[in-house]
């Protein structure tokens, strides 16, 4: 058996963002052993890059804002298919989760009368993101490091160790969530374990290894939260970092926890199109928000050509009204401009395609003649230095060049609504972008950081109690352990490694490229065909992808390792989006171009072809994914008493309606 240090912890949580320390903070005051394991450095996680704001129905600056009207705005935004009871557990926990951010030291902008102020956002009907200028992931992720900090304070007064109870292990990447196995008669007896006791398939700790020097090691734990973001690095243009490889939705697969709705992938309307170096790069939406418009080549405000019949009432008509909307919103409706973002990306993309683009392939979003230029750097200085850093771009005297860049996915870990557990496997939670159902078919820009808080609480929460009522903790499995190591190392003796040995980054390039050309904003069969077969041969040119030199520090083998997570990732993506012939929030069929009512009661579940998690296995043709339909739970009467019957006509299917 490889020889691996090992640490015993009640709760492992993969992933320091927002979902990932709110899991660690609430995991650690329920009295849990808690350690926290990522692999950028502590404080860099993605949940940094957040602009725009957190979405929570406090009501600061329109009081007519309620919890109510926020679940209606993410199932409408979700096109009615979200997990209804998150979205309800959602709306009604937000407003909390931010003022206890307040109380643990968060400084947030004011309202003239010294309340948390809120921002306007696409899809939401009153002003309602809490914010900090457009840093606010800054300060989220430094209110609750803040929090950490006084927690390990505490623990140093009371045991003497700063992390007797809560650890960061940090530029640490997990490969294997690992589970006990079952045991045979003659091992019970050994280990004294009773008969009746059911063993087998729960967690019991993740294998994982130090990125600076390649040591593995064993995190042990009855508990493992996964809150490690997103995919969106399986794509060529992304306004993702490099850690978004789809490593937890892998984690989970590989752990026989079943992925839901990964078709839904949501392309941000507004990201940088020039110069190539950073193309993708977003543009906050709150610039919309603040009053930004859209424009085509030919100076058009084109939004008003793209509103949908589902919400045509509550769009304006004219550029008079969406501009009075800014200063008298309860007698004006809102500018198109700030319709949830699957259909601005879709108008933008509309648009280039018919000839009306800007010079550099996207759009012209325009701040400069709508506020005054110190409005602008106050309000929106990371984008005031961005473009003028980045594209030498004065966005306070001239209009952005902005088009879609692949943003967050709506797909993830089939979740139980109210634990956040995963379904199938004991012992593993997931919470934050890297878990599913919440957003539906589409989240609403702001209600992923109030998701993190929301859900990332609860998850820390029950992961917390499953461990306490543990009788036993289950046992790590000796076997699991070398075959986790010995995946890990193959790429230093991959066969054919030289001279026919693969490159990894070559192997991303392609990954990338076909992703955004083959399964991007606009689908179509053959195409995803065509991906699937791709993937088929990458995934078979993966096995060889070898890296040179030795464990420590080594980019080119961690690319090699996350190679697998995006080619499980990237294949859920284009079975479920073949899978689904209609055209629905983040996913858009040529082929199907309608919403169809009646897969709005259709979940699509991704699970390993392979359950034994052997990827070796697989038939490379038939692929790593077996996708399963799913019908989804019919939506409590209370929340459907929340909508008129007109629009609910528009989303739910026949037998719904007469029920
Ligand atoms: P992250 O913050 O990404 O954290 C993931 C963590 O997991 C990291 O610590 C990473 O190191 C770790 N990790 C990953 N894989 C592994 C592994 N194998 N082993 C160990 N650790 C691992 N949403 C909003 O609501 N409002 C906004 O204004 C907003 N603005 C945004 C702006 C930008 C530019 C972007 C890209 C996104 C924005 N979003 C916004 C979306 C939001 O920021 C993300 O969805 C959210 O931060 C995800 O948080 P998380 O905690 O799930 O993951």
């Amino acid at each position: 058996m490889a020889q691996v240090d090992r640490q015993q912890w009640d709760v492992v949580v993969v992933g320091a963002g927002g979902a990932g320390l709110r899991a660690a903070i609430e995991a650690r005051e329920q009295g849990a052993r808690t350690a926290v394991i990522c692999k950028s450095l502590f404080g860099k996680a993605h949940t940094v890059m957040a602009e725009g704001g957190i979405a929570a129905a406090m009501g600061n600056v329109n009081d007519h804002d309620n919890w109510q009207v926020h679940f209606r705005d993410t199932m409408r935004g979700g096109k009615f298919l979200n997990q209804w009871r998150m979205a309800e557990l959602h709306a009604k926990e937000a407003p909390d989760r931010v003022w206890e951010l307040e109380t643990w030291g968060a400084l947030f902008d004011r309202t003239a009368d010294g309340r948390i102020s809120q921002r306007n956002f696409g899809g939401h009907e009153y002003p309602r993101l809490a914010h900090v200028g457009d840093r606010t992931g800054l300060e989220l992720i430094r209110t609750l490091q803040q929090r950490i900090v006084a927690l390990q304070q505490e623990d140093k007064r009371e045991h003497g160790d700063y992390e007797a109870r809560l650890k960061i292990y940090q530029e640490c990447t997990v490969t294997r969530i690992l589970k006990e196995h079952s045991l045979k008669d003659g091992e019970r007896s050994e280990m004294g374990v009773p008969p009746g006791r059911r063993l087998g398939g729960r967690v019991s700790g993740t294998f994982c290894y130090e990125r600076e020097t390649g040591r593995f090691f064993i995190l042990e734990a009855p508990a493992v939260v996964l809150a490690t973001g997103g995919i969106g690095k399986s794509f060529k243009v992304t306004s993702n970092s490099w850690e978004y490889t789809g490593d937890g939705h892998a984690l989970a697969l590989l752990a026989g926890a079943p992925l839901v709705n990964m078709e839904f992938v949501q392309f941000h309307p507004t990201g940088m199109v020039w110069p190539p170096s950073v193309k993708g790069i977003l543009v906050t939406e709150s610039v919309r928000g603040d009053g930004g418009v859209l424009r085509n080549s030919e100076g058009k405000r084109f939004m008003f050509d793209y509103v949908p019949d589902v919400f045509k009432e509550k769009y304006a008509e004219s550029e008079e009204e969406g501009d009075r909307w800014y200063e008298d919103p309860d007698h004006n409706r809102r500018p198109p401009e700030l319709l949830p973002r699957d259909e601005v990306a879709r108008a933008i993309n509309a648009e280039v395609k018919a000839g009306r683009g800007s010079p550099h392939g996207g759009v012209f979003l325009d701040v400069s003649t709508r506020m005054p230029a110190e409005v602008v750097r106050r309000r929106l200085p990371s984008m005031y230095h961005q473009f003028k850093e980045l594209a030498d771009v004065d966005i306070t005297a001239e209009p952005m060049e902005v088009g879609p860049t692949c943003h967050y996915v709506m797909g993830g870990v089939a979740v139980d609504s109210d634990t956040a557990a995963a379904r199938g496997v004991p012992g593993l939670y997931a919470a934050g972008e890297v878990a599913g159902g919440m957003h539906g078919s589409n989240r609403l820009g702001g209600n992923s950081l109030s998701d993190l808080l929301v859900f990332g609480r609860r998850a820390g929460l029950h992961a917390a109690r499953y461990a306490a009522g543990l009788g036993a903790r289950p046992v790590v499995d000796a076997r699991q352990i070398d075959t986790a190591a010995a995946e890990a190392l193959r790429p230093f003796s991959a066969e054919g490694h030289e001279p026919a040995g693969e490159n990894p980054y070559s192997l991303h390039q392609e990954l990338q490229q076909a992703m955004n050309d083959l399964v991007g904003i606009i689908r179509r069969e053959a195409e995803m065909e065509q991906a699937l077969h791709t993937l088929a041969a990458l995934r078979l040119r993966a096995r060889r992808a070898g890296v040179e030199g030795h464990r420590q520090f080594n980019p080119g083998w961690h690319l090699a390792l996350d190679l697998r997570n995006m080619l499980l990732v990237s294949e859920c993506i284009a079975r479920a989006a073949l899978e689904r012939t209609e055209s629905r929030g983040g996913h858009t069929r040529e082929d199907w171009p309608a919403m169809d009512r009646t897969w709005r009661r259709v979940n699509l579940l991704c699970r390993l072809a392979d359950p034994t998690g052997g990827l070796a296995a697989t038939d490379p043709v038939r692929g790593q994914i077996a996708l399963v339909r799913e019908t989804t739970d019919p939506i409590r009467p209370d929340l459907l008493a929340l909508f008129e019957k007109e629009e609910l006509v528009k989303y739910l299917a026949e037998e719904e309606l007469y029920q």
